[in-house]
């Protein structure tokens, strides 16, 4: 029996991972949920998974849950310290990092002081702080699997390899919703327009992340740390079918890939039950049924932000907090009808062009220069009157 916890349980890829969870009630107890403010689904969850403790964003919707379940009461906590009670909590084994932002980092890095395993969902967590979280698995010799689609096919393709002879990471992206979109259109797509994935139903910020390719830069800086690779080795191609989930060549000129039908629960219950395979419930391949798979170089014209990434990376240090803070609001606001989706880019390129790149030595600084830049970008994009 494998104890888990779930941090972002209301979510996207939280709701995916009680359903491998489901699926599997001999493998898997739930120890802990945590969720924002969606407290009715959170309180389906608590009567069907009864976790000992869960926790939600404030001490108000605490009391309010806690007034409302009407027979089974998990303990009830709030805010950041009920987030990092949850995951530490007890005798979970490993603890499911899906809470969406850096707001994800401290959680994820209490978890893995306290010795947990952590199947990880939420990248921004590696781009804010990744020479510090890779450090911190080393020191507690915790294990830290992937559940991005892609890093896990990374990983599935270098099962049995030796890292030493790895030429290059393929990372590969649908292009999102905008791929053949007139370039001169762009500034005047909708809210609904980026929000409508060709491919993946996912959280609101991570489909607009994927409408700018934002989302295939985290992931190019996830998998510099995830795998300890540079950024020169590690390249994105854009295959819209969204069938190879990535690939990995080797210095003989063979290249590994991982293939399927696009559902997180793939990728996520890889994570929960490496090394072994579960039936998931995922559609099977039917690669016939395909008029083909189709791979190019993303255009930089079209997607700045991918090319903003490998800035980041470049300039190294803080400038990927730097630029991952940036896209957090400016996605926000985007998202509220404030900005534009080319504006998007723009408000991070500036907000990167105001940052000196230092060191980060411990996650408090990590933190600090991550609000440095919230409040950069929130004066760019004009939501902060001084
Ligand atoms: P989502 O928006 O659907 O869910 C986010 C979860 O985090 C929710 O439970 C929400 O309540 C919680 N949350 C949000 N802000 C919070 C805060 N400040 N404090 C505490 N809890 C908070 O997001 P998602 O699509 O499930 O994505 C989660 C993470 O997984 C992201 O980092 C995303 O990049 C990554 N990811 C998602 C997918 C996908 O298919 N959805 C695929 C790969 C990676
Ligand atoms: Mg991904």
């Amino acid at each position: 029996m494998k104890n888990i916890t779930i941090l972002g349980s209301t979510g996207s890829i939280g709701v995916s991972t009680l359903e491998v969870v489901s699926a599997h009630p001999d493998r898997f107890r739930v120890v802990a949920l945590t969720a924002g403010n969606n407290l009715e689904m959170l309180r389906q969850q608590i009567e069907t998974f009864r976790p000992q403790m869960v926790s939600v964003l404030s001490e108000k919707l605490a009391v309010e849950l806690e007034r409302s379940l009407p027979g089974y009461k998990p303990e009830i906590h709030h805010g950041v310290e009920g987030l990092i009670a949850a995951a530490t909590a007890g005798d979970a084994h490993m603890v499911v990092a899906a809470i969406v932002g850096a707001a994800g980092l401290v959680p994820t890095a209490a978890a893995i002081r306290a010795g947990k395993d952590v199947a990880l969902a939420n990248k921004e967590t590696l781009v804010t702080a990744g020479r510090l979280i890779m450090d911190l698995v080393r020191d507690k010799n915790v294990r830290l699997y992937p559940v991005d689609s892609e890093h896990s096919a990374v990983f599935q393709s270098m099962e049995g390899q030796s890292r030493k002879d790895v030429l290059r990471i393929i990372l590969t992206a649908s292009g999102g919703p905008f791929l053949n979109l007139p370039l001169d259109q762009l500034s005047r797509v909708s809210i609904d327009d980026a929000l409508n994935h060709p491919n993946w139903s996912m959280g609101r910020k991570i489909t607009i992340d994927s409408a700018t390719m934002m989302n295939k830069g985290l992931e190019v800086i996830e998998a510099r740390w995830l795998f300890d690779t540079p950024a020169e080795r590690i390249d994105v191609n854009i295959h819209p079918q969204s069938i190879i989930h990535s690939m990995v060549e080797y210095v003989d000129g063979c290249v590994m890939a991982q293939l399927g039908v696009p559902d997180m629960k793939a990728p996520i219950a890889y994570a929960l039950t490496y090394p072994e395979r579960v039936p998931t419930g995922v559609n099977p391949l039917d690669l016939t049924a395909l008029s083909g798979l189709t791979f190019f170089k993303p255009d930089y014209r079209r997607f700045p932000a991918l090319k903003l990434a490998y800035d980041a990376l470049a300039a190294g240090e803080s400038m990927p907090a730097v630029m991952n803070a940036a896209n957090e609001v400016a996605v926000e606001a985007f998202l509220s009808g404030v900005i534009g989706f080319i504006d998007i880019a723009a408000t991070i390129a500036r907000t990167m062009d105001a940052h000196e790149a230092h060191a980060l030595s411990t996650i408090e600084e990590a933190l600090i220069t991550d609000r440095w830049a919230r409040e950069k970008a929130r004066e760019l994009v004009g939501l902060v009157r001084r």
